[in-house]
């Protein structure tokens, strides 16, 4: 775990033509001021010594600069900084050296191999790479070599480029520099596509060159192949986080505190441009739905080094889309296969060819299902203790099963959080004791809701206060109803009415008369017709992208959230029952003094949401928050994006897709890709 400490957010003095920070750029996701002393309490909470990360943070007030490396001396020993390089003077490299400060520089190449590198123009490029060259060399010289990384692109690393490129390393490994992290090109716009990116093929050819320059520069390592060879022997204690099923929603590896003293993941996730916090705890959807998909779908079903790779790193996944695999996947598929065979020529026996493998992938499902992530190592070495009888008393505690769905949101600020996280707790409960109010205006028929065992009591007493009766039947008396609390907590289905409504319901269906019971329900009957036909997913999720009129309070996409009006789906968008029965839900929640809940409903059914599945994962955005939980296993791509009708979501995002605002604060209203 790192923490990265970012004062400036993206805030940088180049402008790298592929830079993974760009899209939060795009969107207008910039931040220039910091608090030293949120950011340090923050740091404290988590613990442990801090990188200094951008954007670029040698752009920081050079004083500024200074207390937060004496503080890291003070409190953890030591620090360091990510930078470009830039920027380094006389006067930095003194502060390095006083306070312990390990430097990681990254520069592409000597000269025009660094070009990617952009600063303006290539004047100033090519100026800004002799300036970093000049201070590698005085680092190495003057203080300690830094840890280099280098990204491979069509800029550094094509076949007539790769020699420059190995005369440059074996500079540096003349100078000292032991420690080069290779990275492939990232790609979040079509332009880098065309300019930089190469060919799975190049990469593969790039990368096995390097490998062969290792072997000639002792002493020196590239990361990669070292923690390739270490995974495919199942020893993975202390590779880096791409190989170490990341999860996007909390980026474990890295732990990123902005300069409000905010905490962010890894910007490699923030696809949208929107840098989002944390949410409460880590989940594994991606992996499960790896190992279950099948290749030809952007899965990982059924490759041998599953249990290395994982997919890879989220950031890079295909379509920005971090429920795919990585798009590197031949690049790794090939790599991996070398270092195998190598490692059989050499008399080893890789992971990829025992038959414990499968077992040992099997245990990281489940520890997954569990919501744990755990090594191979540690895997490995319970199964051999199994294997010779020895206790297997040491593993990790389980981790409660069944998130509550609350916890994998990742809200887009800390202040959109404290606003709206306790006011979602709220409404279900609301929305539970609306059932009684309901059914004490109705005469013959029971409202009904599907609640949790726990809420039962509540209910009922509530029930009884207002003269009716309550009762609790099971799940499936009302197929495809909607729960408005976490799963696995549900119980059943809950009917509120008269007396002799209630039993009347109750007799229906104990003996079987399935439409005397739905006729005494107080739901429209063509939505009960519909809820009784299967239905996995929200109406309209057929499709492989649909829009849903702004203007209605019936959608059910934020249900995951605890937040339906209608205990069932309505059988269309545009229901005029279940429309009409909304609107007078809500004049009635006014009457019986819910208007605050009222209030936040109202704003909740005016947000643009999109909802969408991909292998078994749903994945719900607002401007506010994302969210994502496990569905049924579904390898068809689907989407509903339903516009919403507020201008501006108060505290809502900017970013680079729907449904956040765009970076010029308007809403997204055509980009969507379906007819209007
Ligand atoms: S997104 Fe990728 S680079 Fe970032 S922490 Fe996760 S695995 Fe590492
Ligand atoms: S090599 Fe490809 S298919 Fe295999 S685990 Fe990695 S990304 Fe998935």
């Amino acid at each position: 775990m790192g923490i990265e400490l970012r004062p400036l957010g993206v805030a940088c003095n180049l402008a790298c033509h592929y830079c993974y920070q760009n899209p939060q750029r795009d969107a207008g996701n910039h931040r220039m001021t910091y608090d030293l002393d949120k950011m340090k309490a923050e740091a404290l909470r988590i613990g442990g010594p801090f990188t200094l990360f951008g954007g670029e943070p040698l752009l920081m007030r050079f004083e500024d600069l200074e207390n937060l490396f004496a503080w890291g001396l003070e409190t953890s020993g030591s620090s360091s900084i990510q930078t470009n390089g830039v920027l380094i003077e006389d006067r930095h490299i003194d502060l390095f050296r006083r306070y312990k400060v390990s430097v990681g520089i990254s520069i592409d190449g000597p000269s025009e191999l660094n070009d990617a590198r952009w600063a303006r123009d290539s004047e100033r490029t090519r100026q800004s790479t002799a300036l970093v060259e000049s201070a590698i060399e005085r680092l190495c010289r003057e203080y300690e070599p830094p840890g280099l990384i280098v990204t491979l692109h069509k800029g550094n690393a094509t076949a007539d480029k790769l020699p420059v490129m190995a005369n440059w390393m074996r500079r540096l490994h003349s100078l000292g520099i032991r420690s080069l992290r290779l990275h492939l090109l990232e790609v979040d716009h079509a332009s880098v596509r065309e300019t930089l990116a190469l060919t799975a093929r190049e990469n593969v050819q790039a990368l096995l060159a390097f490998a062969e320059l290792q072997n000639s520069l002792p002493g020196m390592y590239f990361d990669l192949f070292d923690e390739m060879e270490a995974l495919l022997e199942g020893r993975d204690q202390k590779v880096g986080c791409t190989w170490r099923a990341c999860d996007p929603y909390t980026t474990e590896a890295v732990q990123g505190i902005e300069g409000n003293g905010q905490s962010s993941n890894c910007g490699r996730t923030n696809k949208d441009g929107v840098g989002f916090i944390k949410a409460r705890v880590a989940g594994y959807e991606r992996y499960l739905a790896l190992y279950r998909t099948p290749q030809a779908e952007n899965g990982c079903n059924g490759c041998r080094f599953f249990l290395m790779c994982k997919g890879q790193c989220p950031g890079t996944s295909i379509d920005g889309d971090w429920r795919n695999r990585t798009e590197h996947c031949e690049e790794w598929k090939q790599l991996f296969g070398t270092i195998e065979r190598r490692m059989i020529q050499a008399g080893k026996i890789p992971l990829t060819i025992q038959p414990m493998r499968f077992e040992l992938e099997q245990r990281l499902v489940e520890a997954w299902e569990r919501g744990e992530n755990r090594s191979i190592s540690l895997t490995l070495s319970e199964w051999y203790k199994e294997r010779t009888g020895a206790s297997n008393g040491e593993g990790a505690p389980h981790a409660a099963i069944g998130a509550l769905m609350q916890e994998r949101i990742s809200w887009v600020s800390e202040s959109a959080r404290q606003k709206w996280e306790e006011r979602l707790l709220k409404l279900p409960g609301m929305m539970e004791e609306m059932t009684v109010h309901v059914a004490s205006l109705l005469g013959q028929q029971c409202a009904v809701r599907l609640i949790p065992e726990s809420s039962f009591p509540r209910l009922r007493e509530l029930a009884i206060m207002h003269g009716l009766s309550a009762g609790l039947l099971p799940a499936e008396v009302l197929p495809q109803s909607i729960c408005i609390r976490a799963p696995g907590t549900v119980s059943g289905v809950f009917l509120a009415g008269r007396e002799e409504s209630v039993a009347q319901a109750k007799a229906a269906w104990e003996s079987g008369n399935l439409q005397g019971f739905r006729a005494l329900l107080a739901l429209p009957a063509c939505c009960l017709l519909h809820a009784s036909q299967v239905v996995t997913a929200p109406i309209g999720a057929s499709e492989v992208a649909v829009e849903i009129p702004a203007s209605i309070a019936v959608h059910t996409l934020l249900a995951p959230l605890g937040i339906s009006l209608l205990p069932i789906e309505p059988c269309t968008f545009d229901c005029l029952s279940a429309l009409d029965m909304a609107a007078q839900w809500m004049e009635l929640a006014a009457k019986r003094g819910y208007s605050s809940e009222l209030a936040w409903l109202r704003d909740c059914f005016s947000w643009p949401v999109s909802w969408s599945e991909l292998h078994g994962v749903t994945e719900v955005k607002t401007p506010l928050f994302r969210m994502c939980f496990q569905t049924a296993p579904n390898s068809r791509p689907r989407m509903i994006r339903r516009r919403g009708i507020a201008e501006e979501v108060d505290g809502g995002a900017r970013g680079l897709t729907f449904p956040y605002l765009s970076p010029a604060g308007q809403p997204r209203l055509v980009e969507i890709g379906v007819a209007q």
